[in-house]
Formats: C-alpha cells, structure tokens, sequence
C-alpha cells in the first residue's frame, strides 16, 4: 500500500462530532480542572502539525477531555496513543473513540502529574540521547493550572533523563496561557525573559509556534492561548545538577528589576555575603550591574560554575536559604523560636517560576 492510501486507512470513520459528544455525555466544563475544550477540528490539525511528522509514531496526550486533539492526532496516522485524562466523565466518550480506530487508543484514567510515563512505552522505542529524537512525542492542551508545574517538573526529567526522557529526546508540543508561552521563548534583554525562560532554553530549544485566540475554546477563557514546541538539546547549555541550576536562577530572578548582583547575594548568609558574591561576580566575570533580565545562558552558565566551585569549597552553603532565614528572623521578632542563620534549612521545592 503507498504512504498515503496507508495514512488515509487510519484515518477514523465518521464519529459524532465533538460537540455532540459533549451533549451526549452532558459533559459541563469543570472550572476546577481548567477544562476548556477545543471544537475545531482544523485547529487540533494545526496544532498536531507543530509535531512534525507522527507517522507510526508513539504520542502521549495529556489531558484529552472529549478528545478533539485526540482525533487530529489519531488522524495524523500514529500508530499508539496513550491518553491520561483525570475527568472520569470523558471515559465513555474516549472508549468510543478507541473502538473507532482498533489498537491505536490506550486509555489511562489518572494524573498526569503522578503518572509513570516512563513505563507507558515499549522499551525499544528508545534512542540514544545523543541521536535523533525517538519516535514519542507528548501533546497536549494542558490545563493552565497544572501547565507550569508540569513543565519545570519536564524540565527536571529532562535533565536527569526520567520519565518521558527515559525513552530519550521525546519532543513536546504544548498549549499554554500566552504569557507563560512568551515567557518559555523569550530572548535575552526582553520584557518577559524570566526563570521560566532560563529553565527550559538551557535544556531545550524552545519555539512559540503560534497563538490561539481565547474565543476558539468552549467556554471562552479570560487570556489567549499559545502553543509551544521543545525539544530536548544533545548538550545543556548548563551542566550542573538541575537543583542547583534551580537555585541560583530563582535567586537572581527574585529581584528582576534590579541590579544582578542584588539576587545573586541571597545566594549566601549575611556574614560572607558582600565577601562570596564579589568572588562569585568575578570568577563568573559577569557585570554586576546587568539587570536579571540582560543576562545571556552562557553567563548564568558562568555564573551556575562560579557558585558550584564555591559551594564544593564550602558544602554548607547548599542548604542556606535566604527566605528560610527571614522567616525565622520575623519568628524571632514575635518571641517564638531563636535566629541561626546557617540552620540546616531543606531546599524550598520548586515552585512556578
Ligand atoms: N484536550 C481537550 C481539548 O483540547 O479540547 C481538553 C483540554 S482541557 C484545557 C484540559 C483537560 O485536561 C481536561 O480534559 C481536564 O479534565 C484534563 N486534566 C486536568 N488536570 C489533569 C491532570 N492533572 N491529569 C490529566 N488530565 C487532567
């Protein structure tokens, strides 16, 4: 059979269109899992497209509610499609689907934030880091309150080669609210340039494919919607564990608009604190000066190097947190509990950047 009689053999028979579905099964969007579905057929192909070519290939899409993307990506001729969905009330609707295109639809009723994805996959799907990509790619139309803790928790995965990357350079296409997509791609010097910008472009390249208006989603959503593609990079721009990495961008961009070295201070206990950020500074030979938003990833790089070799000096310096230090500070004050400035403190856990 030729390439496309075979991918026009994939394609599904006619079905209730989405929007019947949602009738059928009265499926209400829930505010609560940021449930906002996506009708239009040609705009689920346009974002499967971002993608590249899903021909035989394996796709994990998460959060498929009543499965309009799911149909553009069965459509685009993969040959597995596992699908994680938390909403028990799009199971039957999903079902239906999984029948329609035989062997090609698995259905995982869970939490894609818990969900083992490194076990979802046959083993021998998986490319060596430093070759292509494998043929796996994750999609989805993420639910805004679950897409920035999944993405650092991605960002983390890739780095340390676990859950969608155990299969190697897995290739992400992502729906997210528009300010969070500017923030993944924005470039040195820009208004958005933030954590979020420096995690995933020292790990990935990170590209803003396009925008979708809040009005093509049922119900509307307040902010416009932009999808996003990352791949995995051979080589990290930065490397040095991810936690650390974590550490020292939080800090510098806990002052955004100040001066760099404002940031990089809180890296460190008040009483070497003037004495290790000149070091740090200068070993790094960053501008002290430059705003957080003006530094380059060669330079954080720099500057991530200058804190590891200082930290390996002075182990201790690891488990110092600044916030961890005011608060006891403020306890203190209100008569609670004694101030130690250098108190074993665990690192605080990742949070949105
Ligand atoms: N993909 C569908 C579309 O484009 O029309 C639905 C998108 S809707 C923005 C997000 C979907 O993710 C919903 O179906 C919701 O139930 C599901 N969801 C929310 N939180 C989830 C989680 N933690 N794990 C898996 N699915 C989740």
């Amino acid at each position: 059979m030729s390439a496309s009689g075979k991918l026009a053999s994939l394609r599904l028979p006619p079905l209730p269109t989405v929007g019947e579905l949602i009738k059928l099964y009265k499926l209400r969007a829930e505010k609560q899992l940021s449930q906002n579905f996506l009708l239009d057929l040609r705009l689920t192909d346009k974002i499967v497209r971002q993608a590249g070519s899903l021909r035989d290939a394996h796709v994990c899409e998460v959060g498929p509610g009543p499965g309009g993307l799911t149909r553009s990506i069965l459509n685009a001729g993969v040959m597995d499609l596992l699908v994680v969905e938390k909403d028990s009330r799009f199971i039957p609707g999903l079902k239906l689907l999984s029948e329609a295109a035989p062997g090609r639809l698995r259905i995982v009723h869970g939490d894609i934030l818990t969900y083992r994805m490194d076990r979802g996959f046959p083993v021998d799907i998986s490319k060596p880091w430093e070759g292509d990509p494998p043929n796996l790619h994750v999609i989805g139309n993420l639910p805004f309150n679950v897409s920035t803790p999944l993405i650092i928790k991605w960002m983390e995965n890739i780095a340390n080669r676990t859950g969608p990357f155990a299969y190697g350079r897995t290739r992400l296409t992502l729906t997210f609210q528009k300010e969070v997509a500017e923030r993944l791609t924005a470039s040195t010097g820009s208004k958005q340039r933030s954590r979020l910008s420096i995690m995933a472009q020292y790990l990935c390249t990170v590209h803003n494919c396009f925008t979708i208006p809040g009005r093509a989603f049922v119900p509307k959503p307040k902010v416009d919607v932009g999808v996003v593609h990352l791949t995995p990079l051979v080589q990290p721009q930065i490397q040095q564990p991810f936690r650390l990495v974590e550490r020292v961008v939080r800090n510098i961009f806990q002052f955004r608009r100040k001066h760099c070295h404002k940031g990089v201070e809180k890296l460190f206990p008040a009483a070497c604190r003037i004495e290790l950020t000149q070091e740090m500074m200068q070993k790094a030979d960053v501008d002290p000066t430059l705003r957080p938003t003006e530094l380059t990833i060669p330079q954080i790089r720099d500057l991530v190097n200058a804190y590891a070799h200082i930290c390996s000096i002075e182990p201790s310096l690891l488990s110092y947190e600044f916030r961890e230090e005011l608060r006891m500070k403020h306890l203190a004050r209100q008569g609670n509990t004694p101030v130690d400035t250098f108190m074993d403190t665990p690192t605080s856990p990742l949070q949105p950047c």
